[in-house]
């Protein structure tokens, strides 16, 4: 999009009480727009707000979905009003089973898997949505690992508006299948996802119209994964957890709860108390991981080879502010093999009765492991995010279930199982 047209043209209250953008690195403020980069030095933008008071009431008053937290989004008064998925406001479960195999006093999952096209996504691409339409946006589009795919491809469905989505060719086939149902503009990309962004800012660069979410219109689009902070501390009757385990793929998510938090403390909807937030990563792709162990500030990009496909990200925009994040709260990041990341899956399955995705086995899997390694307090109350559904990565665990047995339709067959 041409920055100098969409300025002209905005309605008011295009974007709610966000007030600019505003540089991470120095502060400085541009006009809410699709802009990412800050033109004084190049660092990533975010969106700044100046808030009014909010109270719980009016929260709880809201839908359930993301926008009875509107006022703390970028996002319009009257949203609810144009066709969106209306994600959010996902299961908060007590998880007991889990919490005593791994000797936690107090464990809960997010349970996002059961978003409209079943990941946290959807509540990112809600908000970049709504930021196309304010800017007139002719196509909505997506470089994706998978899950984003199918929320830019559902939404854009549901909104009426062009949508391009692309993917590394060698995605699971499910998550292919599950956006392709809803654009006929599917693009698989012959390289790996740090391929697909990169041809996807350059696609952003050279033509008019096109939001991309998490390209040029990624402040807005980021600001989404803040619900999932909203939502922990409402479930929790509004207080915040003691430790928060969130998966790292670019790390916007990790980010972005860590923001909710502070933006609740700071309008007196919670408790100001200490936290700490740990970040999850598989081996075969943990740039964010290896930086924080070996000490340093500076992320190393990598080449991902991991089943964790969803996290696959090998050069994460934000890693530096979950290495930030991790170490200011007092958490840690930590990875695990492909094996555990299975492992992960099949104990959260299990123990909950919740079918995660590879991203929910990282994360548990990691869990399961900051425990053993004495990272995390087992005494303290802790959430731990389920980011994506099981159903869409069937292959990583199809070879390590099936029948107990196949047997004769007959009672002595079925007594011969030793099942009875
Ligand atoms: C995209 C994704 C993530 C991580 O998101 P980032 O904000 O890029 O770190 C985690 N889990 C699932 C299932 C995802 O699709
Ligand atoms: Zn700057």
């Amino acid at each position: 999009m041409d920055p100098a047209t969409t300025s002209t043209g905005l309605r008011d209250g295009a974007f709610g009480n966000a007030r600019a953008l505003s540089c991470r690195e120095c502060g400085h403020e541009v006009e809410l727009g699709p802009h990412y980069a800050c033109p004084e030095c190049f660092g990533p933008l975010e969106v700044a707000y100046d808030f009014p008071t909010v109270t719980r009431e009016e929260i709880a008053a809201g839908p359930r979905n993301i926008w009875r937290y509107k006022a703390l989004l970028p996002v319009p008064g009257d949203i609810e009003e144009s066709p969106n998925t209306e994600p959010g406001f996902t299961r908060l479960l007590r998880a007991d089973n889990l919490a005593a195999e791994l000797g936690l006093t107090k464990l809960w999952v997010k349970d996002d898997s059961t978003n409209p096209t079943n990941s946290f996504k959807d509540r990112v691409v809600a908000c970049a949505l709504s930021a196309a339409r304010e800017l007139h946006a002719k196509v909505f589009a997506c470089p994706s690992t998978g899950n984003l795919a199918n929320a830019v491809a559902a939404a854009g469905a549901r909104a009426g508006i062009k949508t391009v989505v692309f993917i590394p060719s060698n995605l699971e086939k499910p998550k292919q299948v599950n956006s392709a149902v809803y654009t006929p503009n599917l693009v698989a990309v012959d390289g790996n996802y740090d391929d697909v962004n990169k041809l996807a800012s350059e696609i952003a660069g050279e033509e008019d119209g096109w939001a991309f979410v998490n390209v040029n219109v990624r402040p807005f689009y980021a600001e989404g994964s803040k619900t999932l902070g909203y939502e922990i501390a409402e479930q929790l009757g509004w207080r915040l957890p003691d430790q928060i385990v969130i998966p790292v793929a670019s790390g916007s998510q990790l980010t972005k709860v860590d923001k909710a938090f502070q933006e609740l403390i700071k309008l007196g909807l919670v408790e100001d108390r200490p936290y700490k937030v740990f970040g999850a990563q598989a081996t075969g792709c943990s740039p964010v991981s290896v930086a924080y162990k070996t000490g340093t500030d500076a992320i190393r990009p990598v080449k991902p080879d991991t089943i964790a496909k969803s996290l696959a990200i090998g050069n994460p925009a934000d890693g530096i502010y979950v290495l930030d994040i991790c170490r200011r709260t007092g958490g840690a990041v930590e990875d695990i093999t492909d094996d555990e990341v299975r492992e992960g899956i099949l104990l959260l399955a299990r123990t909950e009765g919740v079918f995660t995705e590879t991203a929910g086995g990282t994360t548990v899997g990691v869990l399961k492991k900051l425990i053993e390694t004495g990272q995390l307090d087992p005494d303290l109350e802790t959430v731990v995010i389920n980011t994506g559904m099981g159903l869409k990565t069937l292959d990583a665990v199809a070879d390590q279930v099936g029948p107990a047995a196949t047997i004769a339709p007959s009672y002595d067959a079925f007594r011969a199982t030793g099942l009875a």
